[in-house]
């Protein structure tokens, strides 16, 4: 049986499932597989065992190096509005613990997700092996430049706040593309969805958010 199987629940099984309904449904997200994913996808894994009675809690929580791992509902809310097929190839800039790569990778084909802790992506590369997860490369690197080897993406998320969309992520993104991604000021930004149609960007604000900071080329 898969280690994902919600016909195995595991201790925090119930936690989960209060998350998923409560902050998730109960606030607005539709997507089924996004719910489905985000209800298997042991969350509490991702965090220290310091940390795990609150993995399900409506807060970010500290996951070491000065990061954090996004608010459930942010990242159910970023997941929806990059409606994935499970057809598409992902760039994920920010990988942290782990636990969005995770989601991704069943929401999609493949995710390519790039980490400057090296700590945070060994960790995080740990945790998606024990889950029998394999369609992801974890690179670590500067994510502001993008990974140009294996692009173009057809949905790039960023986890970590620009203070303007960095060109080469724009340039990475292919035809048709969806990006997620915080901009704005380091104390408070906006979660913008950009999509990508002939060349031309477009853009739209999706909520207000506050993300670490993406330190970088084409960051802080
Ligand atoms: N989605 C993650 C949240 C991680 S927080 C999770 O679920 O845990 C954002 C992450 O972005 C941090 O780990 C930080 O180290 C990383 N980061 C910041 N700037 C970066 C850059 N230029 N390239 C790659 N990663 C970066």
């Amino acid at each position: 049986m898969s280690v994902l199987s919600t016909t195995n629940p595991d201790a925090y099984f119930d936690d989960r499932y209060r998350m998923v309904q409560a902050q998730l449904r109960g606030r607005g997200i539709r997507d089924e597989r996004v719910l489905k994913a985000m209800l298997q996808i042991p969350r509490h894994q991702f965090v220290a065992d310091e940390f795990k009675a609150q993995a399900y809690e409506d807060h970010p929580i500290p996951i070491g190096e000065g990061q954090t791992i996004s608010q459930p509902f942010i990242v159910a809310d970023g997941l929806q509005a990059l409606a994935l097929q499970g057809t598409e190839s992902v760039l994920e800039v920010g990988t942290g613990s782990g636990y969005q790569t995770a989601l991704l990778a069943m929401l999609s084909r493949m995710v390519y997700s790039i980490e400057r802790h090296a700590a945070l992506a060994k960790a995080a590369e740990t945790i998606l092996r024990g889950l029998e997860i394999n369609n992801v490369k974890i690179v670590v690197g500067d994510g502001s430049n993008g990974i140009a080897e294996f692009s173009p993406y057809d949905v790039i998320l960023v986890s970590a706040a620009a203070p303007a969309i960095p060109q080469a992520l724009l340039d990475q993104l292919g035809e048709n593309g969806r990006m997620v991604i915080p901009i704005g000021p380091q104390h408070s930004q906006e979660l913008l969805l950009v999509r990508k149609r002939a060349g031309d960007a477009t853009v739209e604000v999706m909520e207000g958010c506050r993300f670490v900071p993406l330190v970088g080329a084409g960051g802080y």
